[in-house]
């Protein structure tokens, strides 16, 4: 799984780092998504993808590539 954030779309609602805390981050400046894991663990991924389905702006895609 690799996981993208676009930074440009971001609202800054902080779903993603509330669902998957391992895999996103909020910039303590603007509050946008900081991503940590682009290539998540096994155990991480369930959740990344939640993450991603959460984001009220869809910024955050995952492809199994
Ligand atoms: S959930 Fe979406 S809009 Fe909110 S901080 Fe994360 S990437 Fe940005």
């Amino acid at each position: 799984m690799r996981v993208r954030a676009d930074r440009e779309v971001c609202v800054g609602a902080g779903m993603c780092a509330l669902t998957a805390p391992e895999v996103f981050d909020q910039d303590d400046g603007d509050g946008r998504v900081v991503l940590l894991a682009p290539v998540p663990p096994p155990g991480l991924r369930g959740r990344a993808a939640e993450a991603a389905g959460l984001c009220p702006s869809g910024a955050i895609t995952v492809s199994d590539t």
